[in-house]
């Protein structure tokens, strides 16, 4: 059967949620080969103790905090100040008293982190070619044909969305908050107002089902079909190969996975414990990590971020769910391009004053809940 929905359209939470497999959620933009350079061991070490000792001294001569996504390349995250998801990473800046941020991350990181700063700071990124999948199927447009449709409407944004679709939204959400926020907008709303999540449509079903199992209709909730193509592709078959190769390992999730469904069901019919299948953020899977008896895990996100883990357990064996999931717009953040943007303090990321106004009101709704 061929569908009529694209990636980026919006569906009462319902209907989207019984389609959300058989809809194409590739991504709309190009997606750039990852350079080699992404890779540590593709580095000449003198080439690298060159990089870390520029890097080291251009941060101290501009008074400059170096912010990194736990997706970034491992030598990065090594000369990082601070490593992060999105939010803390536009948190830990604004909060710096440094002149220059350079957050070696995504654009629509770039952008929230040039919403939230100083004034006198400047956010400057390594690589403009880092973009976002999930963020591109944010249609803008689409949101504000809904809200047109939908007068009392409430918009609850994820994060990982540009600013002009932030400046659209009511509450925006982190990964570690998604199903929270969309809790507390259902119970501090009119029961007539409907809500629209976007844009991942594998939290918004995670977030559903949370809703759910606390009594709550789905009826008021739309969703939007986009997805990460990155944590997308990762699908129940890869986890369960995992599972048996490691029949004592815990498995991990991060719910943008393209698996959530699947391995939801598997807790929810008892054939994993619960106690063996988790749903994490990003930053949720560093801690629990370090908090489960297990030695063995698997982990189902982008592989950049057992990284961070396998710093925080160096004793424990993680095992990527699969290891073909990395994020390529993340690995054009390259030491090269790290070392060039200190020195020539390029590329500078301005955004639009009364946009990042507007951003601010979700970021700091949310703010406000958790
Ligand atoms: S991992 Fe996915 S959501 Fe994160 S930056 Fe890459 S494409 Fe975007």
């Amino acid at each position: 059967m061929v569908l009529d929905v694209e990636a980026g359209d919006i569906l009462p939470a319902k209907e989207a949620i019984e389609i959300m497999d058989q809809v194409d959620l590739g991504p709309n933009i190009d997606v750039p080969p990852i350079p080699k350079e992404a890779f540590s061991e593709n580095i000449p070490e003198d080439e690298k103790e060159f990089y870390r000792n520029e890097i080291k001294r251009l941060k101290e001569e501009r008074n400059a905090l170096v912010l990194s996504h736990n997706y970034v390349p491992s030598d990065i995250q090594e000369l990082s100040d601070v490593v992060g998801d999105s939010l803390f990473l536009a948190q830990q800046g604004a909060d710096s008293d440094a002149d220059y941020l350079i957050e070696a991350t995504v654009l629509f990181m770039n952008q929230m982190l040039a919403a939230l700063k100083k004034p006198h700071q400047t956010v400057l990124a390594p690589d403009l070619g880092a973009l976002c999948s999930l963020a591109a199927h944010a249609d803008v447009s689409k949101i504000k044909k809904w809200k047109e449709q939908h007068t009392n409407g409430v918009v609850i944004s994820y994060v990982n969305t540009y600013l002009e679709v932030k400046a659209e939204s009511d509450f925006c959400c982190a990964s570690a908050n998604a199903g929270k926020v969309t809790l507390h907008v259902l119970k501090n709303t009119n029961p007539e107002q409907p809500i629209l999540f976007l844009p991942d449509v594998f939290l918004g079903f995670y977030a559903a089902k949370l809703l759910e199992s606390e009594g709550h209709s789905l009826d008021r909730l739309h969703l939007m079909m986009g997805a990460c193509h990155v944590h997308e592709r990762i699908r129940p078959h890869h986890v369960m190969e995992q599972q048996n190769s490691y029949p004592n390992a815990i498995t991990v999730v991060h719910p943008e996975c393209g698996c959530t469904s699947a391995c939801m069901r598997q807790v929810n019919e008892g054939v994993v414990p619960e106690d063996l299948l988790q749903f994490r953020s990003t930053q949720g899977m560093i801690k629990l990590v370090s908090e489960v008896p297990q030695n063995e895990v698997i982990v189902a996100t982008e592989v950049g971020n057992l990284h961070p883990m396998s710093k925080a357990v160096p004793e424990k064996t993680l095992i990527p769910a699969s290891k073909e999931a990395l994020c390529s717009y993340m690995k054009q953040n390259t030491l090269k391009n790290l070392y060039e943007c200190l020195r020539d303090l390029k590329y500078e990321i301005n955004v639009d004053a009364e946009l990042a106004k507007r951003a601010r009101i979700p970021i700091e709704r949310m703010l406000e809940i958790v």
